[in-house]
């Protein structure tokens, strides 16, 4: 039995059985038996599925957010956010089922056809930060190829993964179609990696399990898609809208109390606005409201666990130029945290995964971008500056997946995400995904022409 916890309270609030290795393959044989039927389902009727999960989750957006909010310590304000994406993500992949298709392509003596087929049963691993948006995009592609899924989610977050799991029967999506399996990664989340009956893994979570998802792909050629860690630039020019950079700022990393893989933990600040920017941040980093998670004005809750909290905690003793203020009786709180740093420093090179920023001068474009790149991540960032031609040059030149101008954002449904370098590769969201749960097919058909 794994305990459930809040993180806020450290409460008890559920206790889940963790699978075994033979649950998880009871599981990948469901899911197995059913994809035949699935797949030849009328791309109307899959359609229409996706969209009464959809319709539920929506029906039920507050228990949801409110289980999200408990279980993984969330404001509940961006609980409520995230359900209603995961809504609109099924919508999306529901409005896709027909729309992602195969080519005619000219050749001399016939004709040639591409077909998208499904890959079979997919594993889909999710981490802790984000359980129900992270699983929705991955499931809403994978089914609307025609796959089948087992959905592990983390060990200390399976709450809303379950719900989801109910809602969908209650949809009419066949048994067997939309599995969860929660327990332990190194456990089943291993053994799908392994399983010669899995045919994909979509992946999120670190680059250290990352690399031995990938590792462990090898053994039978297993597509993978990887989404892992980051340590994204918030590149500050001098001509920018500074009282917006600065306003916006604190939500791109302390947002979800940090542990959010766009988090913009390198705040780069060119040196003529340094001294006036970081005045402005520390100001705004002041407003952010720590506390009570079920509070809707509340902007950040605690950390996931005690062991988290004592790792972030080792990022934060040097050069502190701001700390704020967190609860400190139960519960596992960090404040938020500013602190001088070269991009040298453990601070800036590693994902904190905490809301603890690292402030780093640059000099000029060219060591703005210089110190951007320098990191082995490239998953996400921003750039601020009112200088239209140097927003294109300077997101060209950066090595990242998602970049935003002007703005902190990184996730919109329909457009792609995903990392460069070692925060993964394949994309998420958008039309991009279908492609990354689907084989293209060529069938040649000689015509005596
Ligand atoms: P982990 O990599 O530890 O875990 C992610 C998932 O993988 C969990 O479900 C975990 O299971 C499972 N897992 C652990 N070991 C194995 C294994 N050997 N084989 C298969 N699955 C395994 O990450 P966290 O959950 O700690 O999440 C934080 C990390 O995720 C951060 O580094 C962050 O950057 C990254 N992340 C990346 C995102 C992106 O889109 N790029 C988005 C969100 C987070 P369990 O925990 O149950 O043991």
């Amino acid at each position: 039995m794994t305990v459930v916890l809040n993180p806020a309270t450290e409460e008890e609030i559920a206790e889940i059985p963790g699978a075994s290795v033979e649950d998880a393959d009871l599981i990948v044989q469901a899911a197995r038996r059913a994809f035949p039927a699935w797949r030849a389902i009328a791309p109307a009727d899959r359609a229409r599925l996706l969209r009464r999960l959809a319709g539920l989750v929506e029906e039920h957006g507050e228990e949801l957010a409110l289980l999200e909010t408990r279980n993984v310590g969330k404001p509940i304000q961006d609980s409520r956010g995230e359900v209603a994406m995961v809504a609109e993500v099924f919508y999306f992949y529901a409005g896709a089922v027909d729309k992602h298709h195969g080519e005619t392509i000219p050749v001399a003596g016939g004709v040639d056809l591409t077909f998208r087929e499904p890959l079979g049963v997919v594993g889909l691993i999710v981490p802790w930060n984000f359980p129900i948006a992270i699983a929705s995009w991955k499931l809403g592609p994978a089914l609307a190829c025609g796959n089948t899924v087992v959905l592990k989610p983390a060990e200390l977050t399976p709450l809303t993964a379950v719900r989801l799991g109910e809602l969908a029967l209650e949809a009419g999506i066949p048994v067997g179609v939309l599995n969860v399996l929660p327990g332990s990664g190194s456990v089943v989340g291993q053994r799908l990696v392994e399983h010669p009956d899995v045919a994909k893994i979509g992946f999120t979570g670190s680059t250290e399990v990352g690399r031995s998802v990938m590792a462990g792909a090898a053994g039978t050629i297993k597509r993978v898609t990887l989404e892992l860690g980051g340590k994204s630039a918030n590149i500050v020019f001098a001509d920018a809208d500074l009282e917006a950079a600065a306003a916006s700022a604190p939500v791109a990393v302390f947002g979800n109390a940090g542990q959010d893989c766009c988090a913009r933990s390198r705040i780069l600040v060119e040196r003529s606005a340094y001294d006036r920017f970081v005045e402005l941040l520390v100001e705004a980093s002041g407003e952010v409201r720590v506390g009570d998670p079920e509070d809707a004005a509340t902007q950040m809750g605690p950390l996931i666990s005690a062991d988290h909290r004592e790792k972030v905690s080792s990022y934060a003793d040097d050069n502190v130029v701001f700390r704020g203020n967190a609860p400190s009786d139960r519960g596992f709180w960090f404040p938020c945290t500013l602190v001088e740093a070269t991009n040298e420093d453990r601070v800036a090179r590693e994902e904190v995964f905490g809301p603890v920023a690292a402030l780093i001068p640059f000099e000029d474009e060219d060591d703005a971008v210089r110190i951007a790149n320098d990191t082995p991540y490239g998953l996400s960032g921003s750039i601020w500056t009112r200088d239209g031609a140097q927003a294109l040059r300077v997101a060209r030149a950066v090595e990242t997946g998602v970049l935003s101008v002007n703005s902190n954002t990184s996730v919109r449904v329909a457009t792609p995400f995903g990392g460069f370098k070692q925060s993964g590769f394949g994309r998420e969201l958008g039309m991009h995904a279908m492609d990354g749960y689907s084989e293209v097919k060529n069938v040649y058909i000689a015509t005596g022409e």
